[in-house]
């Protein structure tokens, strides 16, 4: 079975509609989804749909920026409900934090003599509701700035380069929290990418676990052969449920196509029974699995 937790469309940052990665998911022999969109659950509808037409089991997620003794971490939520009064005031925190930096990178490339407007960028994001740097990277690149998204983070957007912006984020623990109140499911994804390898050792892994963590992505574009091999270790040591997903973005992000990790059947069973227990601790409303899980042919 080919289980992939964690991609993106449209609606935030990927290229692909909802539609679109569901379907190539399909193509890809893919068993298992998760569409898992910065900050928002826009996409969920129009993908289940898409899942129902073409018999792919769609798990309902979304990648939530949060914080951790100051370092920017990803927090995948899975099957939570949105619509939870302190977590949905959160998203809109996030979000309204997305739109008032994008004003200052602008105007921090523009003191490097680097001229985009929002106007622009919002062009660039179309209908998207979540606006990020990779608008702003893609705006820069039309404007043959660039030569791509890549160039643009590496030359402007990362954390060390000139247009780099803080935004408002939550704090790990409390947004894991929220996660679980809301009935859902918490896995920190790629626990040792860019930023984070530094704090999120075994101590701070430890106490996200206390906090309610229920997983972390192992396998991951961002983690080396030996990474992978230290993070399942700790996994298991501190009793994490480990993944593995694509962190797929269309035409977006290069070398992270649906399906390039996978997450097994064992540890998505473990990740759906915490689900489980959280949905029913909090008694939301929780959006179910779209189609089931083909434990039968666990191969
Ligand atoms: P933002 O949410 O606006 O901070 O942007 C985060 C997005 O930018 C994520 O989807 C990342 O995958 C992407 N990103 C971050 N750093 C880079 C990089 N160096 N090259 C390409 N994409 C990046
Ligand atoms: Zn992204
Ligand atoms: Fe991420
Ligand atoms: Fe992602």
């Amino acid at each position: 079975m080919r289980i992939d937790l964690h991609s993106h469309s449209r609606v935030s940052d990927g290229t692909s509609s909802p539609t679109e990665v569901v379907r190539r998911a399909a193509a890809l022999d893919i068993d298992v989804l998760a569409l898992t969109d910065h900050d928002t659950p826009a996409g969920w509808s129009e993908a289940a749909d898409a899942a129902e037409a073409v018999g792919v089991c769609l798990v309902r997620g979304m990648e939530i920026s949060t914080k951790h003794q100051g370092r920017g971490v990803h927090l995948l939520a899975y099957l939570l409900d949105p619509t939870y009064p302190p977590l949905a005031a959160e998203l809109g925190q996030i979000m309204a934090g997305r739109d008032s930096r994008l004003a200052a990178i602008l105007s921090n490339l523009a003191a490097e003599g680097v001229y985009v407007s929002q106007d622009e960028v919002r062009r660039q994001a179309g209908e998207h509701q979540v606006i990020g740097r990779p608008h702003v990277a893609d705006a820069m690149v039309a404007r043959k700035i660039v030569g791509s998204r890549q160039e643009a983070f590496g030359t402007w957007l990362d954390p060390d380069r000139p247009g780099f912006v803080v935004r408002y984020a939550p704090a790990t623990t409390d947004m894991i929290g929220l996660v679980n109140a809301a009935g859902g499911a918490a896995v920190i994804a790629h626990p040792w990418g860019r930023s984070s390898r530094r704090i999120l050792q075994r101590d701070s892994l430890l106490s996200l676990r206390s906090a309610g963590l229920t997983g972390i992505e192992v396998d991951h574009q961002d983690h080396s052969a030996e990474d992978r091999s230290e993070l399942r270790g700790l996994a298991r040591d501190v009793g994490l449920v480990a993944t593995g997903s694509s962190d797929y973005h269309g035409d977006g992000k290069v070398d992270h196509e649906l399906g390039c990790n996978l997450t097994t059947p064992e540890e998505l069973r473990r990740l759906l029974d915490s689900a489980a227990a959280n949905a029913v601790a909090s008694g939301r409303p929780v959006p179910a699995l779209v189609g089931e899980v083909p434990w039968g042919d666990a191969s």
